[in-house]
């Protein structure tokens, strides 16, 4: 792809924003062996949206399977990250609350439990117990799982974007894209604006000859000969074929009447 102004002439790969998704995917692609791409990111700093400002919980458990398996296997990475010697998620533990009967509390541990995550499943009288603050909430069963935790999400968003960077990515801030579509629906936009000017400049002109013309007619008596000038905007009236056939034919039958006539005087 070859890129204008600022940025390499061509690269293998153009990620589009340095939020998680991108980072993660420079990441992916740099760790594949891929050694010549940029990340692009409109705003100043990387993780200027819901990268950086979000919650940073890393949960596991999730009503969807596929998410399910995605996020335990995210966690087990995260577990594993360390940057600058720091681990990048310190477990906590995530308490999920549950209202209703004890089988689907039962069902998720059980999916928990497939993956091998750890979690105990507590009524609600010893989940107050072990949480005071939980006595203000309405639920029956707690289930809490160890191993969730919080991510230190600023380390680990410049990590992915360092990995990348280090097998040959370049991270440019500052750097708004825009699709195909959304350039040609721009274009499009401003050659409807500069057409709708012009339609008025002309409009206003003829405006101006009309009163013209008709000061002129006043002025030579030419009251009447000066027509209106067409304004724009007013559609000739057009007639289609089938009524143009209609009036021949009708035409041709008056024709035929009239001969007719003559012929029987
Ligand atoms: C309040 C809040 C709390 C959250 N809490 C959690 C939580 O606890 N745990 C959790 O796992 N998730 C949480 N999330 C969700 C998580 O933050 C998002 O799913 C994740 O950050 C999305 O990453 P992203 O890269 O897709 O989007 P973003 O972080 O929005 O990154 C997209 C980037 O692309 C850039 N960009 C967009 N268009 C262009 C363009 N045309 N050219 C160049 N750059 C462009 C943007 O500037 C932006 O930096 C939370 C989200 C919010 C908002």
């Amino acid at each position: 792809m070859a890129l204008p102004g600022r940025l390499p002439s061509e690269v293998d790969v153009v990620v589009i924003g340095a939020g998680f998704a991108g980072a993660s995917a420079a990441e992916a692609l740099a760790l594949a062996g891929v050694t010549s791409g940029v990340v692009l990111e409109r705003e100043l700093l990387p993780g200027s949206h819901a990268s950086g400002r979000n919650a940073a919980m890393a949960r596991q458990l999730d009503e969807d399977p596929v998410l399910l398996k995605l996020a335990v296997e995210g966690v087990r990475r995260l577990r594993a990250k360390n940057v600058d010697g720091r681990p990048v998620l310190r477990q906590t533990g995530g308490l999920y609350l549950i209202h209703g009967k004890s089988d689907r509390a039962a069902e998720w541990r059980a999916l928990l439990h497939h993956y091998c995550v750890p979690s105990e499943l507590w009524p609600a009288a010893k989940a107050r117990q072990r949480f005071l603050f939980l006595r203000e909430f309405e639920f029956d069963y707690a289930l809490f799982c160890p191993t969730d935790g919080i991510v230190d999400i600023h380390a680990l968003l410049s990590d992915l974007l360092a990995e990348a960077t280090a097998a040959g990515f370049e991270v440019i801030t500052g750097a708004a894209t825009i699709s195909a579509r959304e350039e040609s629906m721009a274009n499009l936009a401003n050659v409807v604006q500069q057409l709708k000017q012009e339609r008025g400049q002309a409009q206003r002109r003829i405006e101006q000859l009309d009163e013209a013309l008709k000061a002129l007619g006043s002025l030579g008596g030419l009251r009447g000969r000066v027509g209106r000038a067409q304004t724009l905007g007013k559609k000739r009236r057009t007639m289609s074929a089938a009524a143009r056939k209609r009036i021949a034919a009708a035409q041709r039958a008056r024709w035929a009447k009239w001969k007719a006539a003559k012929r029987n005087k």
